[in-house]
């Protein structure tokens, strides 16, 4: 990986507890049991994920990599409750969202997760402020002011408050988006290839703010990526492959995530 400069550092403190996460239920932030998925494809069924279940524990870092099709997407969209799984069920923070009405999934979402993609998908007439102020807006509260102006600080967007996101470069937006997505306080943090649009020294930035920035917050993170060298700053890297968890690595190196990715390939 590209060395991470010490100017992305954030040079904000980390606010006092009250601004940390919530505590969740004791048990994983993440629980998948017997995920399943599948979508209409012609007169039958394509299975995105074919039964998955896993724990990640609160405050972890977990990468998630497989070849394409293999389902990150589906599995990462299931579990922050964007999408609902056809069988099986989804435990954030001690709540079953497979359990929970339509309005109830939303609410938990907005509140209880947050989501950084590869598009950034900003409010493009909003301004870089209004957009990391948005999910509490929808929340029907005022943000936080003391965590809106940490995360500006922290992601590196001090001074670009008022822009629109037309005006800022595609590390920017991301940066916009990564402090729109902590800003709730979430417990949960999903990222799907939020560095897969940016140049590799960007990316290599990015990530270290998203992780630093989880990390003070004590936020558990979960990241799809198809880089070895992102996936290999995570605690644990988990691999995908036809729907189905294909193996996992702690604390592994770039190079046994590509041996690894390699035989999958085969
Ligand atoms: P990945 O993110 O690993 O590339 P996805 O989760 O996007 O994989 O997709 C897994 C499988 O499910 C693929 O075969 C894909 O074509 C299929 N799939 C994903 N989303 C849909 C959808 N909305 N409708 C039909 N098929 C889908
Ligand atoms: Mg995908």
């Amino acid at each position: 990986m590209a060395t991470t400069p010490a100017a992305t550092t954030p040079a904000a403190t980390t606010p006092a507890t009250a601004t940390r996460a919530r505590p969740t239920a004791t048990g994983p932030a993440v629980r998948l049991v017997q995920v399943r998925r599948t979508y209409p494809d012609g007169d039958g069924v394509v299975e995105a994920l074919a039964g998955v279940s896993l724990d990640l524990e609160p405050g972890s870092f977990t990468a998630i990599m497989g070849p394409s099709g293999s389902g990150k997407s589906t599995l990462l969209n299931c579990a922050a409750g964007l999408d609902t799984p056809t069988s099986g069920s989804v435990v954030i923070g001690g709540t079953d969202l497979t359990t929970l009405r339509p309005d109830d999934v939303t609410r938990l979402r907005r509140d209880r997760i947050g989501f950084v993609f590869q598009a950034y998908n900003l409010i493009a007439h909003l301004s870089v402020a209004e957009n990391i102020a948005l999910p509490s807006l929808l929340g029907g509260h005022e943000p936080d002011e003391e965590l809106r102006r940490y995360l500006v600080h922290a992601v590196g967007l001090a001074g670009l408050e008022n822009r629109l996101p037309g005006e800022l470069s595609g590390g920017q937006a991301q940066r916009v988006a990564i402090a729109r997505a902590l800003v709730t306080r979430p417990a949960a943090v999903f990222a799907d290839e939020p560095t897969g649009a940016l140049d590799s020294h960007t990316g290599a930035q990015v990530l270290h703010v998203l992780r630093t920035t989880a990390a003070a917050l004590g936020q558990t993170l979960v990241l799809v990526t198809h880089d070895p060298h992102v996936a290999a700053v995570a605690q644990w890297v988990l691999f995908l492959a036809d729907g189905r968890l294909a193996g996992s690595l702690e604390s592994p190196t770039a190079d046994q995530i590509t041996a690894r990715m390699s035989e999958l390939g085969r």
